[in-house]
């Protein structure tokens, strides 16, 4: 049966987040956003409040939740500085789950827990300098050498490719060409021949570290494969079919920050002897950015509510996705909009929404691929 009332554990989650981050982000968040300081000492209490290890079960040191939890946090991140929310995402739907769903039980006790706590910040790589959306062309490679792989070659636009202290990569073990001709590791920092590179200055999301990794005459012993040899960027398809519902959700949290703030600006600022909000034209962009977030919100929850029941959300987590994520773009430029000179300023929240929204639209797959994969889906019935 549809429920659209937020369950015990999320009310609870979005409370916890508020108070959190009336004292621990919002304060800070236009600093780290200036400097583009990455504030890794935030996510280290992030873990003790359970939310880097989300979808971890109690067993291995987690919270255990479902994924209404999970993407009501990351909207409620989201809403507060987005890209806490975008690092807050990578750390749990990529490396925690990639390890999650197919690490093998000595793998998932070593570093499960780590993760979960944040004990250990996770990073995931999979795009390279010249292959992004077309990710199955990589070019960095593993080859067998003995009981070890020698991995050489770089990722690049890596969240936490400098900070992290563990990451999931996937190299080729195969042909070009050969989507089984793909392995995923798990690299540990410190391992000689790995290291982080060069980091990105943004647009936006600046608060979210993001970086190269660079491999050279990597050496990693066969126990770090995960799961079987050859079938890496099939696992990784099926990790980011999960990891795009966290972007619709932080997609959500966007919109949603946007139009609460509009909402309130458009009730204070008098033009011409009344609240702007008393025009139709600042009434009906609320109205349509109303309607829009609500949609928005429907295609997520429908997502993760079947993701919660263990079916294929390849379809419904990139329609998420791609509409939430074009939904938090309009509604963050609207929202610039009806702050007016105030929003092109830094004075105001929207700005940084506006900034932040763009990535939405590109990370774990562009709109472009989302409609790809959406057709290619709809195309199959
Ligand atoms: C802030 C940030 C964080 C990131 N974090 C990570 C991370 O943690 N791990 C990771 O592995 N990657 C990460 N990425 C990489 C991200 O997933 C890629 O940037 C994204 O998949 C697009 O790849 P690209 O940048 O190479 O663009 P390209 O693939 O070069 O695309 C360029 C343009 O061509 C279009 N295009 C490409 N192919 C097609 C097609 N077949 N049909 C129609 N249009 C097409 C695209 O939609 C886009 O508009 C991150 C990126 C950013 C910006």
């Amino acid at each position: 049966m549809l429920n659209f009332t937020l369950n015990e554990n999320q009310r609870m989650i979005a409370d916890m987040i508020r108070d959190f981050g009336a004292k621990e982000i919002t304060p800070f968040r236009k600093d780290w956003d200036d400097k583009q300081h990455f504030p890794i000492e935030l996510f280290k209490k992030l873990g003790q409040l359970g939310l880097m290890g989300v979808l971890v079960p109690h067993e291995y040191g987690g919270a255990g939740f479902g994924y209404f939890e999970y993407v009501t946090a990351i909207a409620e991140l989201a809403k507060l500085d987005p890209a806490i929310g975008l690092s807050m995402a990578a750390h749990n739907s990529l490396c925690t789950n990639h390890i999650l769903m197919f690490g093998s039980e000595e793998q998932k006790q070593k570093y499960l827990p780590k993760l979960a706590t944040c004990e250990w910040l996770g990073a995931w790589g999979l795009t390279e300098p010249n292959t992004g959306s077309d990710a199955g062309n990589m070019r960095t490679v593993a080859k067998k050498d003995g009981d070890y792989y020698i991995i050489n070659g770089a990722k690049n636009f890596i969240t936490h490719g400098f900070s992290g202290d563990v990451a999931v990569v996937i190299a080729r073990t195969g042909e070009i060409g050969d989507s089984h001709g793909m392995t995923a590791f798990v690299v540990e920092k410190g391992t000689p021949g790995f290291r982080g590179g060069r980091k990105e200055d943004k647009l936006g999301m600046r608060a979210s570290e993001t970086a190269e990794m660079i491999f050279e005459d990597c050496k990693v012993h066969e126990s770090q494969v995960l799961g079987e040899v050859g079938e890496g960027f099939i696992q990784s398809m099926k990790v980011l079919d999960g990891g795009r519902i966290s972007i619709a959700a932080l997609s959500l949290g966007i919109a949603e920050g946007a139009l609460e703030a509009s909402i309130q600006y458009s009730k204070e600022r008098q033009q011409f002897n009344q609240p702007i909000s008393k025009f139709q034209g600042i009434s009906f962009k609320l109205a349509d950015m109303a309607t829009q977030v609500e949609a928005a919100s429907l295609l997520t929850f429908k997502a993760a509510d079947l993701k919660n029941r263990g079916e294929k959300v390849t379809l419904e987590g990139a329609q998420a996705k791609y509409y939430s994520s074009e939904v938090a773009v309009s509604v963050s430029n609207e929202a610039v909009q009806i702050f007016g000179g105030y929003g092109f300023t830094k004075d105001y929240p929207v700005e940084k929404y506006y900034r932040d929204a763009k990535l939405c639209t590109i990370g774990e797959g562009t709109s472009e691929i989302q409609k790809l994969v959406i057709s290619r889906e709809v195309l199959r019935k």
